[in-house]
C-alpha cells in the first residue's frame, strides 16, 4: 500500500505519465483514438522537457475536437489579441469580425486559456497522407503536439497565461508572441529531429508561408515570419548566449518592444513612455476628415509595425534606413473609413529623408498606386492606392488608400486615410500636423 501511494506520487510530481510509444497499424483518421494520443503526449512531453529545460507540473489534457471547438479556441485567442491591439472597441464588434471568417487547415491547438489540448485527426490525417501516408500520421501529431504543448509548458513552467493581462499594447503583444511562438517553433524543430521528422516541421513552416532564409513570402505571412521565424531565430541567440535559463526569463519577463526580438536595442522588460506631448498630440484631428462619433487609440509604432509598412519595398527596406528611436499611432474609426495619424522619430535627418525616399523606390509599387513630390515642411509625399490594387500594405484588395508623409528634421509624421477619398480636407489636417509640431 505504502509503495503504490509513493509511485503514485512520483508520477504526479515529474508531470508526464513515462509510458513507452506505441505501434499501432492506422487504416483512419478514427485510429487515431485518445489512448493513443496519449500516449503520444507522454512520448513527445519528455522529448520537450529535454529540449526546453523546463518541467510539466500537470500531463496536458488532451481532447479529440469537432471542427467547431477548434473554431472557437482559435477564434478566442484572436479576440484576447484584438482586446489588446484595440483596447476601447467593445467585445461584440472585436468578435463580429470573426462571424463568417473561414478557419482550416488547422491540426490542433493548446488553448491558452483552457488549458486542453485540442486535436483535429481529420486534418492531420490529410497532412500525413500528403507527406507520403499513413505512416507519416505518427510524425505529424507528434510535431503538433510538441509545439502546442510547449505553449502548455510556457503556461505551467513560465507563467505565460499571467502575462497576457499585463501587454500594455500592440509593440509588446507583437514582442511577446515572438517569445511564445518563437520558443514552441525552436523546441519543436528540435524535438522533430530527435523523432527523425525534420521533413515535417519544414512542411509546417512552408504551409505558414515564410522560411529562415527568405523571410515572410508576402505580405499576408509577414506577422507568422516575425513571431515563429524571427522568434525562432531570436531564441537560438538567447540559448547561445544563457542556454535555457535565459529563454525562459523572456517568458516570465517579455521584452516590452519588437525591436528587442530583432536585437535593435536591448533587451528591457519595462514600458518605454512616448516622448512628451506625443500621447494626445493629434487628438481630434478625425473630426476634420468627417463628422460621427469616432472610436480611437493610441499606441506604439514599433518595429515590427514599420517593418510590415516597408516589406512591399523588398527585403532589405528596412535594414538599408536602422532603426526608429521611436513610434506613435493615433488611429480613428467610423464604421465604414480609418483614419491614422503616426509620428516616427529617427536618429538623423539622413534615415528620415531616406524612409521618405523609399516611397518612390520602384518597381515595388502597384500598377494603379500613385505617387507625388510635395512642397510641404522639410520635403512630403503623397500616394494614392485606387480600390482594387493589391497587397501593398498589407491592406485588402477593395481598399483605397490616400496617404500623406513629411518629414521635419529627423522626425517623419504620415496621415493615412483608408476606405475614403479625404478630397480637401486632407491638406487643412495636415496644415494642422505641421503647426502642433512647430509649436513644441
Ligand atoms: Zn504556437
Amino acid at each position: 500500500m505504502r509503495t503504490l501511494l509513493l509511485l503514485s506520487l512520483a508520477a504526479t510530481l515529474t508531470g508526464c505519465p513515462k509510458k513507452g510509444p506505441k505501434t499501432v497499424e492506422l487504416t483512419a483518421p478514427q485510429d487515431m483514438t485518445l489512448e493513443l494520443l496519449n500516449a503520444w503526449t507522454a512520448e513527445v512531453c519528455a522529448l520537450i522537457e529535454e529540449e526546453s529545460g523546463g518541467t510539466f507540473t500537470k500531463t496536458p489534457h488532451v481532447r479529440l475536437a469537432t471542427p467547431t471547438e477548434l473554431r472557437q479556441v482559435v477564434v478566442d485567442e484572436a479576440v484576447a489579441m484584438d482586446r489588446i491591439r484595440y483596447p476601447k472597441v467593445p467585445e461584440r464588434v472585436l468578435r463580429e469580425r470573426y462571424a463568417g471568417m473561414p478557419i482550416a487547415g488547422i491540426l490542433g491547438k493548446y488553448g491558452i486559456f483552457t488549458d486542453v489540448m485540442y486535436v483535429d485527426t481529420d486534418t492531420i490525417w490529410s497532412m500525413a497522407l500528403e507527406e507520403g501516408g499513413p505512416e507519416q500520421v505518427p510524425l505529424v501529431a507528434k510535431v503538433l503536439l510538441a509545439h502546442e504543448l510547449t505553449h502548455a509548458l510556457q503556461a505551467q513552467y513560465g507563467d505565460a497565461s499571467a502575462r497576457w493581462d499585463e501587454l500594455p499594447d500592440n509593440d509588446a503583444l507583437e514582442a511577446f508572441r515572438s517569445v511564445t511562438e518563437g520558443q514552441a517553433s525552436w523546441v519543436e524543430r528540435r524535438v522533430a529531429t530527435r523523432l527523425d521528422a525534420d521533413h515535417v516541421a519544414e512542411a509546417m513552416i512552408e504551409g505558414q508561408g515564410w522560411s529562415f532564409d527568405n523571410g515572410a513570402e508576402s505580405a499576408m505571412s509577414f506577422r507568422l515570419w516575425s513571431a515563429y521565424g524571427q522568434g525562432d531565430v531570436w531564441m537560438q541567440s538567447l540559448y547561445d548566449e544563457g542556454g535555457f535559463e535565459r529563454q525562459w526569463l523572456m517568458v516570465r519577463e517579455p521584452p516590452s518592444e519588437s525591436a528587442m526580438v530583432f536585437g535593435s536595442r536591448p533587451y528591457a522588460h519595462d514600458y518605454r513612455e512616448p516622448p512628451e506631448g506625443w500621447r494626445e498630440q493629434f487628438a481630434g484631428l478625425e473630426a476634420k476628415l468627417g463628422q460621427g462619433s469616432w472610436s480611437t487609440s493610441e499606441s506604439r509604432l514599433g518595429e515590427v509595425d514599420l517593418r510590415q509598412m516597408l516589406f512591399a519595398y523588398g527585403e532589405h527596406a528596412y535594414d538599408d534606413i536602422a532603426a526608429i528611436e521611436y513610434g506613435w499611432s493615433r488611429t480613428a474609426d467610423l464604421p465604414d473609413r480609418q483614419v491614422q495619424f503616426q509620428r516616427l522619430r529617427f536618429e538623423n535627418e539622413d534615415q528620415a529623408h531616406g524612409y521618405l525616399e523609399l516611397m518612390f523606390a520602384e518597381p515595388h509599387h502597384q500598377p494603379d498606386e500613385q505617387v507625388e513630390r510635395l512642397d510641404f515642411a522639410d520635403e512630403a509625399v503623397k500616394i494614392v492606392q485606387a480600390p482594387g490594387s493589391s497587397t501593398g500594405m498589407g491592406t485588402l484588395a477593395r481598399d483605397e488608400v490616400h496617404t500623406w508623409w513629411f518629414r521635419k528634421g529627423r522626425e517623419v509624421f504620415a496621415l493615412h486615410c483608408l476606405y475614403f477619398r479625404p478630397g480637401l480636407r486632407a491638406p487643412e489636417v495636415l496644415t494642422a500636423m505641421l503647426a502642433l509640431v512647430e509649436e513644441e
